[in-house]
């Protein structure tokens, strides 16, 4: 029979309490407004490289579209075989990768449901995961959502960014679990010495924690950076390394990403069979993007002509770079990697209290739309992170006119 009465409201569940995404926050919610009304904005909030004219290597459309016909069905749940060897095959090129099979690897929809899977299947409630500040946010939100309480250590800006060693030491419990290591950055630009992986090796082995390495950004990389990765320094601790095809390979949309695993495994089984039951819940990743990722990995890396120089993105790094470093009030540690700049507002100069409604009232009034520090969980609102992919010409126009803003801005 027809329900009686008024509807029971329906509140949002209690476990979302303490997680937040403010990439695409209220902010962007403001953005696509105007956008309904006709204005034009300029999106520096996401690391989305499509719209902003980057075509990914046609021989990856070429293979998914030929495999359509043949991807109508479920895949293994780790995902398909052709697509793991070939990223076995991607690490066997680095030598100092250690070594592993065709069955610690897992496809996903994205590296995004990959670590919601592994803090899912990790975390009791309490279980605290050191997690980098600031962070790529979806660490912090998939930690709170499993139960976990992400603790926050510091990267120091004044070391160019590096994680602060004597913060992650002065941080760890008895309930720590994991560590999450983002390298390159996402959102400072840092790529770490190969010194500071070894010495957060170090922390994780003396405290056994679990190494969470997200090196989404490895092939996106400035001047004569060298990413190292952690597993590398690490190969007697179970690491996760998590990648995939949405920033190197230009195709985000595809929602193809991996994790692989390292290290010893008898400590960790009851751990890492969650992993495989949950990846079974998921019954597979999009098939046609696994397809994308044997011909995208094997191919040529066509992002070195992006980021050598005389590239579009590392001339557009260095026009960022340079109009924020000039600016009044502002400094500028230079990214050596991934597609962001962010840069501090002195407090002094602009005393901001509130960096959301900075970027509200910079979207209102010059309709450029960036994110706010504190939505990577900054402890201060004295940082933006910027995009650096739209081309020379916006892009400097966008910064002149937020160098402008900023000039007379006051709250
Ligand atoms: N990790 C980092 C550091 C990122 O910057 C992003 C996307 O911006 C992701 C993970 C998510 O990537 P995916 O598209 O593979 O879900």
């Amino acid at each position: 029979s027809a329900h009686e009465g008024p509807l029971r409201p329906l509140r949002q569940a209690n476990k979302l309490q303490n997680v937040l995404y403010e990439i695409r926050g209220p902010v962007a919610a403001r953005a696509a407004q105007l956008e309904a009304e006709g204005h034009r904005i300029l999106k520096l909030n996401i690391g989305n490289p499509a719209p902003f004219g980057y075509e990914a290597p046609d021989t990856i459309l070429q293979d998914m579209i030929a495999a359509l016909p043949t991807s109508q069905g479920y895949s293994d749940s780790k995902g398909i075989l052709p697509a793991r060897r070939a990223v076995v095959s991607r690490y066997e090129e680095d030598p100092e990768f250690p070594p592993f099979d065709v069955n610690d690897v897992y496809l996903g929809n994205g590296v995004s449901e990959l670590i919601s899977m592994v803090q899912q299947a990790l975390l009791d409630d309490g279980d605290e995961v050191l997690i980098p500040a600031p962070d790529y946010p979806l660490w912090t939100a998939a930690t709170s959502l499993a139960g976990g309480t992400p603790v926050h250590y510091l990267c120091d800006e004044a070391d160019d960014w590096a994680p602060s060693i004597e913060d992650i030491r002065s941080k760890i419990t008895t309930r720590t679990k994991a560590i999450v290591v983002i390298n390159p950055n996402n959102p400072t630009g840092a790529v770490y010495p190969r010194a500071v992986l070894e010495e957060l090796a170090q922390v994780a082995r003396e405290h056994s924690l679990l190494i969470l390495a997200d090196e989404i950004y490895d092939r996106i990389i400035y001047d004569d950076a060298v990413h190292t990765s952690i597993a590398s320094v690490a190969p007697d601790l179970l690491v996760i390394t998590f990648n995939g095809l949405s920033k190197t390979y230009r195709v985000a949309g595809y929602r193809s990403g991996w994790l692989v695993i390292t290290g010893p495994k008898a400590h960790a089984t009851g751990f890492l069979e969650g992993i495989e039951l949950l990846a079974s819940t998921r019954l597979c990743p999009n098939v046609p993007g696994q397809h994308a990722i044997q011909v995208a990995v094997s191919g040529r890396q066509s992002i070195e002509d992006l980021v050598l120089p005389g590239g579009r993105l590392i001339e557009q790094r260095d026009t960022a770079w340079s109009l924020l470093s000039a600016m009044d009030g502002v400094t500028c540690v230079k990214p050596l990697g991934a597609l962001y700049v962010f840069p501090r507002l002195d407090p002094e100069v602009h005393e901001i209290h509130d960096d959301v409604r900075l970027c509200l009232d910079l979207l209102e009034q010059e309709r450029i739309l960036v994110v706010h520090g504190t939505g990577f969980n900054w402890p201060t609102p004295d940082h933006l992170r910027v995009v650096i992919l739209p081309e020379q010409r916006d892009l400097q126009d966008a910064l002149e006119r937020m160098g402008n803003f900023l000039a007379s801005y006051h709250q």
